[in-house]
């Protein structure tokens, strides 16, 4: 099935008489017989639902549509963006690990490694994704466990060289992550490019109606968990009655650890409506993300002519350092996010921000709706000029998540409030 297709039905297939659409399972738990049954179940040794934390019917429907989008061999939903990275490396690295970052990635991810991971003994070492390989490569050390990055960065918008990353990653024995949260499946799929794990903020696109916090991990497969470098995959865990992760779940070793371990003892799970609300997103995405894509296109064109704009970032943009690598990756389209600089300064970008009618501000990206967000007065107003230079962000920049509304009424909006400035 092409994409448009497997978004309506993978993941659930009813049977003769069962209901067309995603049955909602609201039941935290699954009622047995036997607990000779329980007890495989705990064992691992049947499947089953027993406890919505661990698995549901809903959610897991969702989980396979999500696996087949992406083409990986499983896939495990949170209950946020920010677990699904969290999740994706404590499945890999313990205290005294270290992993590689891509340095242009969402600023949740950047404190999340930075700070949080660090708490819990896991290092990390950033990267400018556009260095050379030898460059990214000083920074990998023998406890390195993993090579992380973003498709399209959130907010930098810069597209990111990923076979460049997976051959790194690669040469030193340890997977490629990567966040597809801006371009989704339907317009990159990274483990055809060589990524080893792909994760997923939900609350994005997937669901795009901004209704539903939402993460996902989906486990390519492909990656050898036996290379001698991962020893929770091939020694005895303990806390499940020894079970050998590589051993006994194959190609799908990481994300049955994920999720038998970690799910199991961090419970960041998705609920069995939120993953509803999740599988209607799914249903239209090929078609939202389209329109995104040419909308956003479309007003990049436009903002660059402005006389009032300093400059635009966009991967179709003629002058996009990523416009070549954009054609590779993202062939059908960059999402609808963009971000342009206002000639006027920190005032300008403010006063454009309250001058608009239709668009919504607001701190969010990848809704239906158009919304805008002005850095320097919100998310980073603490900062001097001189501060939000060093952290990439001019006084005037503003970022844009272009909506799926009619392209003109998008662009009589953006004009009217550019007249005000
Ligand atoms: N990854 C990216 C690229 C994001 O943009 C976000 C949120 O904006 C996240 C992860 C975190 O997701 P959530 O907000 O669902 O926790």
């Amino acid at each position: 099935m092409e994409i448009e297709t497997q978004c309506l039905y993978e993941g659930y297939s009813p049977r003769n008489g069962e209901p067309q659409t995603l049955p909602i399972c609201q039941s935290t738990t699954f009622k047995y017989e036997s607990t000779e049954q329980v007890s495989k179940l705990f064992d691992l040794e049947e499947a089953g639902f027993f406890y919505t934390r661990i698995a549901n019917p809903t959610v897991d429907a969702v989980e396979r549509k999500i696996a087949a989008l992406e083409g990986g061999v499983g896939a495990m939903c949170t209950s946020s963006g920010q677990a699904a990275t969290m999740f994706a490396i404590l499945t890999l690295a313990s205290a005294g690990d270290h992993f590689v970052s891509s340095s242009a990635i969402y600023g949740g991810s950047l404190n999340l490694f930075a700070v949080t991971l660090k708490k819990l003994g896991i290092e990390v070492t950033f990267v400018d994704p556009e260095a050379s390989e030898s460059e990214i490569q000083a920074a990998f050390r023998p406890n390195t466990k993993a090579l992380f990055g973003e498709t399209i960065a959130n907010p930098s918008i810069d597209v990111l060289d990923i076979e460049k990353f997976a051959r790194i990653a690669h040469a030193n024995g340890v997977p490629l992550i990567i966040d597809n949260t801006f371009a989704t499946p339907v317009l990159c799929r990274p483990l055809s490019f060589g990524a080893d794990i792909v994760i997923h903020s939900t609350t994005k696109y997937i669901d795009g109606h901004a209704l539903q916090m939402g993460g996902v991990i989906v486990d390519g497969g492909s990656f050898d968990w036996t290379n001698g470098t991962f020893p929770d995959f091939t020694t005895p865990d303990e806390s499940y009655h020894g079970i050998v992760y590589a051993e006994a779940f194959g190609k799908a070793a990481y994300i049955a650890k994920a999720r038998v371990q970690l799910m199991r003892d961090m419970g960041a799970c998705q609920t069995p409506f939120g993953a509803f609300l999740i599988n209607q997103g799914l249903e239209t995405l090929p078609l939202r993300i389209e329109r995104h894509s040419q909308n956003a296109d479309a007003v990049a064109h436009w903002l660059v002519k402005h006389d009032k704009v300093a400059s635009v970032s966009y991967p179709t943009l003629e002058d996009s350092p990523y416009r070549e690598r954009a054609a590779k990756y993202l062939p059908k389209g960059c999402s609808g996010v963009l971000s342009f600089s206002l000639k006027g300064g920190r005032e300008a970008g403010a006063r454009f921000i309250d001058s608009l009618k239709m668009a919504s501000l607001l701190v969010h990206v990848a809704d239906i709706r158009t919304c805008v967000l002005h850095p320097a007065s919100s998310t980073h107003r603490q900062l001097t000029d001189e501060q939000l230079a060093s952290a990439g962000i001019t006084p005037g920049m503003v970022r844009l998540s272009v909506g799926i509304e009619n392209i003109k009424d998008i662009i009589a909006d953006l004009e009217q409030a550019l007249a005000q400035v």
